[in-house]
């Protein structure tokens, strides 16, 4: 009987790599009309790049990148391109189709919700509020929490302390298998993997879960599936 579920929030709930390039194709847009003098999509290319290798939540990847590019930080163009990120980022960050109603859905059913995710706990519930969702969950969990990043069994532990489930009684929703899929079934969570939501190049069949979701709105099914009803 299925009664809580995590969910992992970045490329699960939102389509936070959609809103990422979004946001460093405005910033290199605003850097070069600021004066710097760079090819936009090989500037774009370096930028994504450098999220890869340092982070994706490194919130000094401008400074970085100018620092490498110029050899010393513009502070005009520096700003241009933390202007083109923010406004990018505030217009672009969006769920993916069908989250808002499976989230209704869900609360309906009596099902509690959580979201666990690895990024700095205070950008989580800016994401969340911002996209309205804080209704919905009965808390966040990140490693602030727990001292310990998915897989490690810790964060789970503490997301279903909240929920106030076993791991029999929940479920976990996320994109990344080595780290959403691995951590649940470490402490035998059901877990389903957020395919739409892959950027690893996982192979369909190859994620570890037991379900693998084309759209998130096959979520109340597969519950109600598991509780038989
Ligand atoms: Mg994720």
């Amino acid at each position: 009987m299925i009664r809580g579920v995590i969910f992992d929030i970045d490329n699960t709930l939102t389509d936070f790599m959609r809103t990422k390039r979004a946001a460093v194709d405005a910033a290199v847009e605003m850097m070069i009309d600021a004066g710097l003098e760079a090819d936009k999509e090989t500037m774009k290319e370096k930028i994504m790049d450098l999220y890869f290798a340092e982070g994706v939540e490194d919130q000094r990847i401008f400074d970085k990148i100018l620092k490498k590019e110029l050899g010393r930080i513009d502070m005009r163009i520096l700003a241009a391109g933390i202007v083109g990120y923010r406004r990018a980022k505030h217009g672009t960050f969006a769920l993916y189709p069908h989250v808002s109603p499976v989230l209704f859905e869900l609360r309906k059913m009596g099902i509690k919700m959580i979201v666990l995710s690895d990024a700095p706990k205070l950008e989580v519930w800016l994401r969340i509020v911002g996209l309205g969702l804080h209704h919905h969950f009965e808390d966040i969990i990140t490693s602030e929490d727990s001292g310990a990043r998915k897989p490690d069994p810790r964060p789970f532990r503490a997301a279903m302390k909240v929920l106030g489930t076993t791991p029999a009684e929940t479920l976990m929703v996320g994109d990344w298998p080595e780290r959403d899929i691995v951590g649940a079934k470490k402490l035998g969570i059901k877990a389903a993997w957020a395919k739409y939501g892959d950027t690893f190049g996982t192979e369909p069949g190859k994620s570890g879960a037991d379900y693998e979701l084309d759209d998130i709105g096959q979520l109340p099914g597969i519950i109600r599936k598991e509780n038989g009803c």
